[in-house]
Protein backbone atom coordinates (compact mmCIF):
# COMPACT_ATOMS: atom_id res chain seq x y z
CA UNK A 1 0.00 0.00 0.00
CA UNK A 2 1.65 3.43 -0.83
CA UNK A 3 2.13 5.97 2.35
CA UNK A 4 1.15 9.46 0.82
CA UNK A 5 2.88 12.34 0.97
CA UNK A 6 0.66 15.43 0.61
CA UNK A 7 1.22 18.61 2.27
CA UNK A 8 -0.82 21.17 4.25
CA UNK A 9 -0.07 23.11 0.96
CA UNK A 10 -2.98 22.51 -1.55
CA UNK A 11 -1.02 22.52 -4.35
CA UNK A 12 2.90 22.48 -3.91
CA UNK A 13 5.00 19.22 -2.22
CA UNK A 14 8.00 21.49 -1.54
CA UNK A 15 7.25 24.38 0.34
CA UNK A 16 7.54 27.75 -1.83
CA UNK A 17 9.96 30.32 -1.27
CA UNK A 18 11.63 33.46 -2.89
CA UNK A 19 14.93 32.49 -3.69
CA UNK A 20 16.71 35.22 -4.49
CA UNK A 21 16.32 39.07 -5.44
CA UNK A 22 18.10 41.99 -7.50
CA UNK A 23 19.99 40.82 -10.69
CA UNK A 24 22.76 38.37 -10.66
CA UNK A 25 25.61 39.24 -13.17
CA UNK A 26 24.69 35.95 -15.50
CA UNK A 27 22.19 38.17 -16.73
CA UNK A 28 24.75 40.12 -18.74
CA UNK A 29 25.47 39.14 -22.36
CA UNK A 30 21.98 37.36 -22.67
CA UNK A 31 21.27 34.36 -21.02
CA UNK A 32 21.45 31.29 -23.33
CA UNK A 33 17.79 29.53 -23.23
CA UNK A 34 16.68 26.46 -23.13
CA UNK A 35 12.94 26.05 -22.34
CA UNK A 36 10.82 23.01 -20.29
CA UNK A 37 8.40 21.49 -22.88
CA UNK A 38 4.88 21.76 -20.94
CA UNK A 39 3.70 18.07 -19.60
CA UNK A 40 0.52 17.70 -21.19
CA UNK A 41 -0.65 14.07 -20.35
CA UNK A 42 0.24 12.15 -17.85
CA UNK A 43 3.97 9.94 -17.78
CA UNK A 44 6.25 6.91 -16.84
CA UNK A 45 9.65 6.55 -16.10
CA UNK A 46 12.61 4.83 -14.33
CA UNK A 47 13.14 8.39 -12.21
CA UNK A 48 11.09 11.59 -11.93
CA UNK A 49 13.60 14.32 -10.55
CA UNK A 50 12.03 17.13 -9.75
CA UNK A 51 14.41 20.48 -9.81
CA UNK A 52 16.23 21.44 -12.63
CA UNK A 53 19.03 23.74 -11.30
CA UNK A 54 22.57 22.16 -10.85
CA UNK A 55 21.45 19.48 -8.63
CA UNK A 56 19.03 17.90 -11.02
CA UNK A 57 21.02 18.56 -13.87
CA UNK A 58 24.01 17.01 -12.99
CA UNK A 59 21.53 14.21 -11.95
CA UNK A 60 19.56 14.26 -15.07
CA UNK A 61 22.80 13.67 -16.92
CA UNK A 62 23.89 10.88 -14.69
CA UNK A 63 20.72 9.21 -15.11
CA UNK A 64 20.17 9.29 -18.76
CA UNK A 65 23.42 8.18 -19.59
CA UNK A 66 23.17 5.51 -17.81
CA UNK A 67 20.27 4.30 -19.66
CA UNK A 68 17.47 5.23 -17.38
CA UNK A 69 14.29 6.88 -18.92
CA UNK A 70 14.36 10.30 -16.90
CA UNK A 71 12.01 12.93 -16.28
CA UNK A 72 13.16 16.45 -15.07
CA UNK A 73 10.33 18.82 -13.96
CA UNK A 74 10.48 22.69 -12.66
CA UNK A 75 7.81 25.08 -11.36
CA UNK A 76 10.31 27.56 -12.87
CA UNK A 77 12.46 27.71 -16.03
CA UNK A 78 15.37 25.52 -16.15
CA UNK A 79 18.46 27.10 -14.09
CA UNK A 80 16.43 29.72 -12.59
CA UNK A 81 15.82 28.90 -8.62
CA UNK A 82 19.32 29.31 -6.70
CA UNK A 83 21.62 28.22 -9.06
CA UNK A 84 20.97 31.51 -11.06
CA UNK A 85 21.97 33.66 -8.17
CA UNK A 86 25.36 31.32 -7.32
CA UNK A 87 28.65 33.17 -7.22
CA UNK A 88 29.99 29.83 -8.13
CA UNK A 89 33.17 29.51 -7.21
CA UNK A 90 33.78 25.73 -7.54
CA UNK A 91 35.67 24.71 -4.29
CA UNK A 92 37.17 21.04 -2.17
CA UNK A 93 37.26 23.71 0.98
CA UNK A 94 33.83 23.29 2.92
CA UNK A 95 32.62 26.00 5.19
CA UNK A 96 33.92 24.06 8.00
CA UNK A 97 38.25 23.90 8.12
CA UNK A 98 39.46 20.18 8.36
CA UNK A 99 40.77 20.28 11.50
CA UNK A 100 36.98 21.78 12.99
CA UNK A 101 35.17 18.90 11.44
CA UNK A 102 37.61 16.59 12.79
CA UNK A 103 36.61 17.71 16.23
CA UNK A 104 32.67 16.56 15.38
CA UNK A 105 32.66 13.80 13.58
CA UNK A 106 36.58 12.38 13.52
CA UNK A 107 39.80 12.37 11.81
CA UNK A 108 38.72 9.84 9.85
CA UNK A 109 35.20 11.04 8.63
CA UNK A 110 36.47 14.77 8.00
CA UNK A 111 38.83 13.59 5.93
CA UNK A 112 36.80 11.31 4.00
CA UNK A 113 34.63 13.84 3.52
CA UNK A 114 36.91 16.60 2.46
CA UNK A 115 38.73 14.45 0.28
CA UNK A 116 35.15 13.24 -1.17
CA UNK A 117 34.77 17.31 -2.23
CA UNK A 118 38.11 17.50 -3.78
CA UNK A 119 37.25 14.37 -6.12
CA UNK A 120 33.94 16.02 -6.64
CA UNK A 121 35.90 19.55 -8.34
CA UNK A 122 37.37 17.14 -10.58
CA UNK A 123 35.21 15.13 -11.41
CA UNK A 124 33.21 18.24 -12.38
CA UNK A 125 35.78 19.77 -14.52
CA UNK A 126 36.41 16.59 -16.58
CA UNK A 127 32.81 16.72 -17.11
CA UNK A 128 32.57 19.86 -18.59
CA UNK A 129 36.08 19.13 -20.01
CA UNK A 130 34.46 15.79 -22.00
CA UNK A 131 31.26 17.22 -22.98
CA UNK A 132 32.81 20.56 -23.74
CA UNK A 133 30.32 22.80 -22.28
CA UNK A 134 30.58 26.35 -22.91
CA UNK A 135 30.51 27.93 -19.51
CA UNK A 136 33.49 30.01 -18.91
CA UNK A 137 34.96 26.90 -16.66
CA UNK A 138 38.41 28.24 -15.30
CA UNK A 139 40.75 26.11 -13.12
CA UNK A 140 42.21 28.85 -10.12
CA UNK A 141 43.93 29.13 -7.41
CA UNK A 142 42.32 30.12 -3.69
CA UNK A 143 43.58 32.09 -0.85
CA UNK A 144 41.75 31.37 2.49
CA UNK A 145 42.97 34.04 5.11
CA UNK A 146 43.37 33.62 8.65
CA UNK A 147 40.84 35.47 10.76
CA UNK A 148 38.63 35.67 14.14
CA UNK A 149 37.53 31.70 13.21
CA UNK A 150 41.68 30.34 12.31
CA UNK A 151 44.41 32.07 13.62
CA UNK A 152 47.52 32.05 11.99
CA UNK A 153 48.65 29.36 14.45
CA UNK A 154 45.30 27.15 13.42
CA UNK A 155 45.94 27.92 9.77
CA UNK A 156 48.97 26.20 9.95
CA UNK A 157 47.90 23.27 11.63
CA UNK A 158 44.67 23.19 8.89
CA UNK A 159 47.33 23.45 6.44
CA UNK A 160 49.46 20.66 7.88
CA UNK A 161 46.27 18.50 8.33
CA UNK A 162 45.58 18.73 4.89
CA UNK A 163 48.76 18.17 3.55
CA UNK A 164 48.91 15.27 5.43
CA UNK A 165 46.16 13.44 3.79
CA UNK A 166 47.13 14.55 0.46
CA UNK A 167 45.03 17.80 -0.20
CA UNK A 168 47.10 21.07 -2.26
CA UNK A 169 47.16 23.26 0.21
CA UNK A 170 50.13 25.34 0.90
CA UNK A 171 50.63 27.92 4.34
CA UNK A 172 51.32 31.15 3.87
CA UNK A 173 53.47 34.04 5.96
CA UNK A 174 52.42 37.45 6.00
CA UNK A 175 55.03 38.38 4.12
CA UNK A 176 54.40 35.64 1.27
CA UNK A 177 50.97 36.44 1.51
CA UNK A 178 51.87 39.99 0.74
CA UNK A 179 54.28 39.32 -2.10
CA UNK A 180 51.65 37.25 -3.79
CA UNK A 181 48.50 39.66 -4.27
CA UNK A 182 49.43 42.88 -1.76
CA UNK A 183 47.23 41.69 0.97
CA UNK A 184 48.33 42.23 4.56
CA UNK A 185 47.05 39.26 6.84
CA UNK A 186 48.78 37.40 9.10
CA UNK A 187 48.52 34.29 6.96
CA UNK A 188 46.75 32.55 4.42
CA UNK A 189 46.45 28.65 2.82
CA UNK A 190 47.48 28.70 -1.29
CA UNK A 191 45.21 25.98 -2.59
CA UNK A 192 45.25 24.57 -6.10
CA UNK A 193 42.34 22.09 -7.85
CA UNK A 194 39.77 25.19 -7.54
CA UNK A 195 37.59 26.34 -10.28
CA UNK A 196 35.25 29.24 -11.57
CA UNK A 197 32.48 29.15 -13.89
CA UNK A 198 29.12 30.83 -15.05
CA UNK A 199 26.29 28.93 -13.02
CA UNK A 200 23.94 29.13 -15.41
CA UNK A 201 25.45 28.13 -18.80
CA UNK A 202 27.26 24.94 -16.82
CA UNK A 203 23.56 23.76 -15.69
CA UNK A 204 22.04 24.63 -19.09
CA UNK A 205 24.80 22.88 -20.80
CA UNK A 206 24.44 19.99 -18.54
CA UNK A 207 20.57 19.70 -19.49
CA UNK A 208 21.05 20.14 -22.85
CA UNK A 209 23.34 16.94 -23.12
CA UNK A 210 20.99 14.94 -20.87
CA UNK A 211 18.27 15.87 -23.39
CA UNK A 212 20.10 14.31 -25.72
CA UNK A 213 20.62 11.19 -24.24
CA UNK A 214 16.95 10.94 -23.95
CA UNK A 215 15.90 13.49 -20.63
CA UNK A 216 12.70 14.97 -20.70
CA UNK A 217 12.45 18.25 -19.24
CA UNK A 218 9.43 19.63 -18.56
CA UNK A 219 8.63 22.90 -16.98
CA UNK A 220 6.38 25.02 -15.75
CA UNK A 221 5.01 21.80 -14.03
CA UNK A 222 4.85 21.83 -9.96
CA UNK A 223 4.89 18.49 -7.74
CA UNK A 224 1.79 18.39 -6.04
CA UNK A 225 1.10 15.13 -4.58
CA UNK A 226 3.34 11.78 -4.17
CA UNK A 227 2.11 8.30 -2.95
CA UNK A 228 5.74 5.74 -2.46
CA UNK A 229 5.48 2.36 -1.90
CA UNK A 230 8.18 -0.28 -2.41
CA UNK A 231 7.45 -1.01 -6.04
CA UNK A 232 7.55 2.88 -7.11
CA UNK A 233 6.35 5.95 -6.79
CA UNK A 234 3.64 7.75 -8.02
CA UNK A 235 3.09 11.71 -8.19
CA UNK A 236 0.13 14.70 -8.88
CA UNK A 237 1.31 17.94 -10.57
CA UNK A 238 -0.80 21.06 -9.79
CA UNK A 239 -2.34 20.77 -12.46
CA UNK A 240 -3.40 17.26 -11.87
CA UNK A 241 -1.26 15.13 -14.54
CA UNK A 242 -0.18 11.63 -13.15
CA UNK A 243 3.29 10.56 -12.97
CA UNK A 244 4.49 7.36 -12.18
CA UNK A 245 8.10 6.53 -11.54
CA UNK A 246 10.13 3.46 -10.15
CA UNK A 247 12.19 6.54 -8.39
CA UNK A 248 12.43 10.17 -7.18
CA UNK A 249 14.85 12.56 -6.74
CA UNK A 250 13.53 15.62 -4.76
CA UNK A 251 16.09 18.19 -5.81
CA UNK A 252 14.63 21.19 -5.30
CA UNK A 253 17.47 23.52 -3.63
CA UNK A 254 16.16 25.50 -0.62
CA UNK A 255 12.57 24.50 -0.76
CA UNK A 256 11.84 21.32 0.98
CA UNK A 257 9.88 18.39 0.18
CA UNK A 258 7.51 17.38 2.70
CA UNK A 259 8.38 14.44 4.86
CA UNK A 260 12.58 15.24 4.05
CA UNK A 261 13.96 15.15 7.92
CA UNK A 262 15.32 18.78 8.25
CA UNK A 263 16.56 18.74 11.78
CA UNK A 264 19.72 20.81 12.22
CA UNK A 265 19.04 22.52 9.06
CA UNK A 266 19.55 25.97 8.86
CA UNK A 267 19.04 28.94 6.49
CA UNK A 268 20.88 32.06 5.49
CA UNK A 269 20.67 34.87 3.60
CA UNK A 270 23.53 36.17 1.69
CA UNK A 271 24.57 38.95 -0.69
CA UNK A 272 26.89 39.73 -3.69
CA UNK A 273 27.42 42.02 -6.65
CA UNK A 274 29.46 42.22 -9.44
CA UNK A 275 31.45 44.93 -10.94
CA UNK A 276 32.21 46.05 -14.34
CA UNK A 277 34.81 44.54 -16.76
CA UNK A 278 38.25 45.86 -14.82
CA UNK A 279 41.16 43.48 -16.57
CA UNK A 280 43.95 45.27 -16.22
CA UNK A 281 43.45 46.21 -12.14
CA UNK A 282 43.18 42.53 -10.49
CA UNK A 283 45.06 40.90 -8.02
CA UNK A 284 47.87 38.37 -8.49
CA UNK A 285 46.43 35.45 -10.91
CA UNK A 286 43.22 36.58 -10.20
CA UNK A 287 43.02 33.93 -7.53
CA UNK A 288 39.72 33.25 -5.21
CA UNK A 289 40.08 34.90 -2.20
CA UNK A 290 37.91 34.11 1.17
CA UNK A 291 38.29 34.20 4.89
CA UNK A 292 38.09 32.53 8.03
CA UNK A 293 35.54 34.94 9.83
CA UNK A 294 31.73 34.68 10.41
CA UNK A 295 30.69 36.63 8.48
CA UNK A 296 33.04 35.69 5.40
CA UNK A 297 33.76 38.17 2.41
CA UNK A 298 34.58 36.48 -0.37
CA UNK A 299 36.35 37.48 -3.77
CA UNK A 300 36.43 35.99 -7.30
CA UNK A 301 37.16 36.78 -10.79
CA UNK A 302 34.58 36.56 -14.19
CA UNK A 303 36.29 35.86 -17.78
CA UNK A 304 35.32 39.08 -18.72
CA UNK A 305 37.34 40.44 -16.40
CA UNK A 306 34.70 41.27 -13.46
CA UNK A 307 35.10 41.26 -9.64
CA UNK A 308 32.12 39.27 -8.00
CA UNK A 309 32.15 40.09 -4.15
CA UNK A 310 29.74 38.02 -1.28
CA UNK A 311 29.38 37.04 1.48
CA UNK A 312 27.85 38.98 4.84
CA UNK A 313 25.86 36.44 5.19
CA UNK A 314 23.60 36.27 8.60
CA UNK A 315 20.40 33.93 9.57
CA UNK A 316 17.24 33.98 7.03
CA UNK A 317 14.42 35.29 8.57
CA UNK A 318 12.23 36.15 5.58
CA UNK A 319 12.40 37.23 2.14
CA UNK A 320 11.73 40.72 2.63
CA UNK A 321 13.87 41.74 5.60
CA UNK A 322 16.66 40.15 3.07
CA UNK A 323 15.77 42.36 0.36
CA UNK A 324 15.34 45.29 2.28
CA UNK A 325 19.08 45.08 3.02
CA UNK A 326 20.27 44.51 -0.07
CA UNK A 327 21.66 48.62 -0.31
CA UNK A 328 23.14 48.36 3.25
CA UNK A 329 24.98 44.86 2.38
CA UNK A 330 26.57 45.88 -0.56
CA UNK A 331 28.19 49.41 0.83
CA UNK A 332 29.26 46.36 3.20
CA UNK A 333 30.93 44.40 1.12
CA UNK A 334 32.63 47.30 -0.78
CA UNK A 335 33.74 48.72 2.27
CA UNK A 336 35.72 45.46 3.26
CA UNK A 337 36.57 44.30 -0.85
CA UNK A 338 38.56 47.78 -0.51
CA UNK A 339 40.35 47.28 2.62
CA UNK A 340 41.82 44.08 0.74
CA UNK A 341 42.31 46.02 -2.15
CA UNK A 342 42.37 49.62 -1.92
CA UNK A 343 42.89 51.11 -5.60
CA UNK A 344 40.02 48.21 -6.44
CA UNK A 345 37.19 50.01 -8.27
CA UNK A 346 34.30 48.42 -6.34
CA UNK A 347 30.96 50.29 -8.26
CA UNK A 348 28.37 47.68 -8.24
CA UNK A 349 26.75 47.24 -11.86
CA UNK A 350 24.82 43.78 -10.81
CA UNK A 351 23.45 43.53 -6.97
CA UNK A 352 21.48 40.29 -5.94
CA UNK A 353 20.76 38.70 -2.71
CA UNK A 354 19.60 34.72 -2.05
CA UNK A 355 19.30 32.35 0.83
CA UNK A 356 21.02 29.23 1.19
CA UNK A 357 20.20 26.19 3.56
CA UNK A 358 22.98 24.94 5.51
CA UNK A 359 23.60 22.19 8.14
CA UNK A 360 26.04 22.69 11.29
CA UNK A 361 29.10 20.86 10.04
CA UNK A 362 28.72 22.17 6.56
CA UNK A 363 27.93 18.55 5.27
CA UNK A 364 25.00 17.95 3.30
CA UNK A 365 22.12 14.93 3.50
CA UNK A 366 22.10 13.22 0.50
CA UNK A 367 20.19 9.75 -0.30
CA UNK A 368 17.10 7.82 0.70
CA UNK A 369 14.57 9.67 2.62
CA UNK A 370 14.15 7.24 5.19
CA UNK A 371 10.33 5.98 5.13
CA UNK A 372 9.50 7.62 1.78
CA UNK A 373 10.69 4.04 -0.01
CA UNK A 374 12.39 5.09 -3.99
CA UNK A 375 12.48 8.60 -2.67
CA UNK A 376 15.78 10.26 -2.37
CA UNK A 377 16.35 14.15 -1.80
CA UNK A 378 19.79 16.39 -0.97
CA UNK A 379 19.32 18.88 1.97
CA UNK A 380 21.54 21.84 3.47
CA UNK A 381 24.25 23.05 0.92
CA UNK A 382 26.44 25.83 2.64
CA UNK A 383 28.32 27.89 0.28
CA UNK A 384 29.31 24.46 -1.49
CA UNK A 385 26.66 23.87 -3.66
CA UNK A 386 27.92 22.75 -6.79
CA UNK A 387 30.59 20.48 -5.41
CA UNK A 388 28.11 18.70 -3.17
CA UNK A 389 25.92 18.53 -6.13
CA UNK A 390 28.09 16.50 -7.97
CA UNK A 391 28.61 14.14 -4.84
CA UNK A 392 24.93 14.15 -5.01
CA UNK A 393 24.68 12.82 -8.07
CA UNK A 394 26.94 10.24 -7.41
CA UNK A 395 26.06 9.04 -4.73
CA UNK A 396 22.10 8.62 -5.67
CA UNK A 397 23.16 7.41 -8.96
CA UNK A 398 24.58 4.78 -7.25
CA UNK A 399 21.86 3.62 -5.00
CA UNK A 400 19.12 3.74 -8.00
CA UNK A 401 21.28 0.87 -9.42
CA UNK A 402 21.03 -0.80 -5.58
CA UNK A 403 25.17 -0.11 -5.25
CA UNK A 404 26.82 1.33 -2.17
CA UNK A 405 28.78 4.38 -2.85
CA UNK A 406 32.11 4.30 -0.40
CA UNK A 407 31.14 7.45 1.39
CA UNK A 408 27.20 7.25 1.34
CA UNK A 409 27.69 7.45 5.18
CA UNK A 410 28.70 10.71 5.31
CA UNK A 411 26.22 12.64 3.89
CA UNK A 412 23.25 9.78 4.68
CA UNK A 413 19.93 11.24 6.57
CA UNK A 414 19.89 8.82 9.62
CA UNK A 415 23.91 9.51 9.76
C1 LIG B 1 24.20 34.36 -3.55
C2 LIG B 1 24.62 32.91 -3.55
C3 LIG B 1 25.93 32.61 -3.79
C4 LIG B 1 26.34 31.27 -3.83
N1 LIG B 1 27.63 31.00 -4.14
C5 LIG B 1 28.03 29.71 -4.26
C6 LIG B 1 29.36 29.41 -4.67
O1 LIG B 1 30.19 30.30 -4.89
N2 LIG B 1 29.70 28.10 -4.83
C7 LIG B 1 28.81 27.09 -4.60
O2 LIG B 1 29.18 25.91 -4.77
N3 LIG B 1 27.54 27.35 -4.20
C8 LIG B 1 27.13 28.63 -4.03
N4 LIG B 1 25.85 28.90 -3.65
C9 LIG B 1 24.94 27.77 -3.38
C10 LIG B 1 24.43 27.20 -4.71
O3 LIG B 1 24.04 28.24 -5.57
C11 LIG B 1 23.25 26.29 -4.45
O4 LIG B 1 23.60 25.34 -3.49
C12 LIG B 1 22.80 25.56 -5.69
O5 LIG B 1 22.59 26.44 -6.76
C13 LIG B 1 21.52 24.79 -5.39
O6 LIG B 1 21.14 24.18 -6.58
P1 LIG B 1 19.85 23.27 -6.63
O7 LIG B 1 19.77 22.72 -7.99
O8 LIG B 1 19.89 22.30 -5.50
O9 LIG B 1 18.65 24.27 -6.28
P2 LIG B 1 17.90 25.31 -7.27
O10 LIG B 1 18.81 25.90 -8.25
O11 LIG B 1 17.11 26.23 -6.40
O12 LIG B 1 16.92 24.36 -8.07
C14 LIG B 1 15.83 23.72 -7.42
C15 LIG B 1 14.62 23.79 -8.33
O13 LIG B 1 13.58 23.00 -7.78
C16 LIG B 1 12.39 23.57 -8.20
N5 LIG B 1 11.27 23.10 -7.34
C17 LIG B 1 11.16 23.21 -5.99
N6 LIG B 1 10.02 22.66 -5.58
C18 LIG B 1 9.37 22.20 -6.69
C19 LIG B 1 8.12 21.54 -6.91
N7 LIG B 1 7.28 21.22 -5.89
N8 LIG B 1 7.77 21.23 -8.17
C20 LIG B 1 8.59 21.55 -9.22
N9 LIG B 1 9.78 22.16 -9.07
C21 LIG B 1 10.16 22.49 -7.81
C22 LIG B 1 12.61 25.06 -8.08
O14 LIG B 1 11.72 25.78 -8.91
C23 LIG B 1 14.07 25.20 -8.49
O15 LIG B 1 14.23 25.63 -9.81
C24 LIG B 1 25.40 30.22 -3.58
C25 LIG B 1 24.07 30.55 -3.31
C26 LIG B 1 23.67 31.87 -3.29
C27 LIG B 1 22.22 32.17 -3.03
Amino acid sequence: MPTKFRTDRTDSMTEVRDLRTGVPVWASGGHSTFAGAPLLSPAKADVVIVGSGITGALMALAASQKGLSTIVIDRRPPAQGSTAASTALLQFEIDTPLIRLADRVGMERASRAWLRCFHAVDDLAYLVRRLRIPCDFRQRRALYLAGETLSAVEMAEEGRQRERIGLPSTFLSAAKLRSLVGIERNAALLSDHVADLNPVRLTLGLLRRAARAGCRIHSPVQLAEVAASGHGVQMVTSDGIELEAKALVFATGYELADGVPSAGHRRTSTWAFATAPQAGALWGNGELIWEARNPYLYLRTTADGRVLVGGEDEDFSDAATRDALLPKKIDALQKKARQLFPTLNVDAEFAWAGTFGESENSLPSIGAIPGMPNCYAVLGYGGNGFTFAMIAAQIIEAQLFCQTDPDADLFAFDR
